[in-house]
């Protein structure tokens, strides 16, 4: 072989093998190139689903804010009247029901400390809707919650009134007032002035008779609101059961024992034993009367607090279990 052919095959090989690891670079960097390009379709799909996501949710959270507005729309207005104290003519609602607040805590209706001199409950054989807290004559009322003035006017022995609607369907009264500084369908804020206190219609001294109630359903108003100093709502989403709307349950004397129902089952199980009034009639005697309701002359006298031998009166009311 002459050295020009080995030369020229040793130059041959070489320019193969150049070109063989020129054509395997490039295969391994398009290779990369298309697993990048590959990864970053990825990435984009990613993101692009996670903004359909977060669109997703924030329609939700839209949604979801425009209910709870058009709830508390709906609790503004329905059966909205300036003219009667009792915007429902009948009881409409069945306990349990469900009871939902925004804050934490109410607003004191008083300035001062809350001094309460009857509770909500059975008092001289009749039923205190309303909580009493002591007052001077002339001293602020506050709207306890934010709302909308339904009625301004004078109710019976509740003298000067001021009944403030708000947006979770409850509605405060404010009775025995002095002024009326609100007008009707104003719009209040929680601590808002409504008027000053005093002794006008069925009051002895001068004090706030403040009821709570639900589409008219009177509540205890202990069982919603802490009246100690800390003015704390009891929890701001609770179930209402009989046992706390009925005032047979209290005596207006008696600081009242109050479980939070937290869940309708709740309420269900302590609506079981409900007591009802009786009102004594010709020729009953509490023997018959216990025999009739299934239940002792001891129990009769021990609710009522009466003797075995107390002499019975017609027209008389006594408490007894349902
Ligand atoms: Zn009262």
């Amino acid at each position: 072989m002459s050295f020009k052919k080995f030369f020229n095959i040793v130059l041959f090989a070489t320019l193969i093998s150049i070109s063989f690891k020129v054509e395997a670079q490039q295969f391994i960097y398009s290779t990369k190139f298309k697993s990048y390009n590959t990864e970053q379709k990825k990435f984009n799909k990613a993101i692009e689903e996670a903004r359909i996501e977060l669109e997703k949710i924030e329609a939700a959270k839209k949604a979801k804010e425009a209910a709870i507005l058009a709830k508390k729309m709906a609790f503004l207005n329905e059966n909205w009247t300036n003219k009667q104290f009792f915007a429902y003519d009948r009881k409409t609602i069945k306990e349990p029901f469900h009871l939902e607040f925004d804050t934490l805590n109410y607003s004191s209706p008083i300035d001062k400390d809350k001094v309460v001199t009857s509770r909500f409950g059975w008092r001289k054989g009749r039923a205190h809707n309303g909580i009493d807290i002591d007052l001077v004559k002339g001293d602020s009322v506050r709207a306890i919650l934010p709302g909308k003035v339904r009625y301004v006017k004078w109710h019976g022995g509740h003298g000067r009134t001021v009944v403030v609607r708000h947006d979770n369907g409850l509605e405060t009264v404010y009775a025995h007032l002095t002024k009326q500084l609100v007008k009707e369908n104003q719009e209040v804020k929680q601590g808002e002035v409504l008027g000053t206190g005093g002794i006008t219609g069925n009051a002895r001294g001068s004090h706030l008779h403040l009821e709570v109630r639900y589409k008219g359903q009177p509540i205890n108003p202990e069982y919603l609101f802490d009246f100690s100093d800390t003015n704390e709502i009891r929890s701001q989403d609770l179930w209402v059961s009989r046992k706390y709307t009925n005032p047979v349950n209290f005596s207006s004397r008696r600081k009242p024992k109050i479980t939070v129902h937290n869940s309708e089952e709740e309420a269900k199980n302590a609506s079981k034993i409900q007591k009802k009034i009786y009102r004594i009639r010709r020729g009953d005697t509490l023997s018959k009367i216990a025999y009739r309701n299934n239940m002792s002359i001891t129990q009769i006298c021990k609710l009522n607090k009466i003797s075995r031998n107390k002499t019975l009166r017609i027209g008389q009311k006594l408490v007894l279990i349902e």
